[in-house]
């Protein structure tokens, strides 16, 4: 029986092997920690019921994990020179299929339909690629893709980001976006020293658990994020300052009204607004302005 993929030697045998060096520009940082990688599949709460998608196997150190505890695992791969690395290491797993595409083009749930006819739980696994971390989970996350969960490493600033509540530096339109569709929670602060190269920044696995209707209803989703976006243009400038400059048509006095009637203090700042208040307050002005 081999030793994991994720072990130290074993990792550094296999890129030599096969003669492999990483591309920064495709955030290859690969994983060489087994316990952080059974942690991650842990956390998602894998089981043999569960079909998973992983978002860059890279070598194939998480796609492992997740093979031995999933019922089947499809693994979203950009970069062609690891494929034949994938189906070397893979070899001893009937289990996992690797898809080369750049999975930002990909149509996911067609992959989905073709790869998983019967699953029970769909979970998405995955060590993501840094540079693309916010297109990937946004792109779950809004293209109503039948899944349960994300649990997924990404930069910890992006993480705080994705889990911050009201009131917090790190609140902004991306926790709203995020915590619109989910739950979010940080389960695991992970160390540079687990990665190959080490990454510059620190990392976090964040669990995002799908809620089954989002968190506030909304007269227009769109219209919504809109909204939360025209409030955050501006940081320091008070909510009635944003809304006044991205609504140029309406007049100030309607927006301090509208503001007033939604029990918004127009002199607040978009960053103490909770989900519902900014629901609120986009479906009144909404009702206005069509
Ligand atoms: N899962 C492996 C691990 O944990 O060791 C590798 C993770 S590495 C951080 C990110 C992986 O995503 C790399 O294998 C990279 O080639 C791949 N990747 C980068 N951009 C991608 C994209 N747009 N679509 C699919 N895979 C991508």
């Amino acid at each position: 029986m081999n030793k994991d993929i994720a072990t130290p030697t074993r990792t550094k045998e296999i890129l030599q092997k096969h003669n492999f060096s990483f591309k920064k520009s495709l955030g290859q940082n690969f994983l060489i920690d087994t316990n952080i990688l059974r942690r991650i599949v842990d956390e998602a709460g894998v089981t043999e019921d569960t079909g998973a998608i992983e978002i860059g196997p890279g070598i194939g150190a998480l796609t492992e994990q997740l093979a031995k505890r999933a019922n089947k695992v499809v693994a979203f791969e950009i970069d062609q020179r690891l494929l034949p690395i994938l189906a070397d290491t893979l070899a001893p797993y009937d289990n996992v299929t690797v898809v080369h595409k750049d999975v930002l083009e990909a149509d996911i749930e067609t992959v989905i339909k073709d790869e998983f006819p019967n699953a029970k739980s769909l979970k998405v696994v995955a060590n993501l690629p840094y540079y693309v971390t916010t297109p990937i989970v946004m792109k779950l996350l809004s293209e109503n893709i039948p899944i349960d969960s994300i649990t997924v490493m990404l930069q910890k600033e992006v993480a705080d980001r994705m889990a911050a509540k009201p009131g917090t530096k790190d609140y902004g339109s991306l926790s709203i976006a995020v915590q619109y569709y989910t739950e979010a929670k940080t389960v695991l602060i992970v160390p540079k020293t687990v990665f190959v190269p080490q990454p510059n920044v620190d990392s976090a696995v964040i669990r995002l658990t799908r809620r089954e209707k989002p968190a506030v209803e909304t007269s227009n989703e769109q219209f919504f994020f809109e909204v939360v976006k025209a409030s955050f243009a501006q940081r320091r400038k008070t909510i009635f300052n944003n809304l006044s400059n991205h609504f140029k048509n309406v007049e100030k006095a309607i927006i301090e009204k509208v503001l007033l009637e939604s029990e918004i203090d127009p002199k607040r700042r978009g960053e103490t607004l909770s989900i519902q208040e900014f629901a609120t307050l986009s479906n009144n002005i909404y009702a206005i302005t069509r």
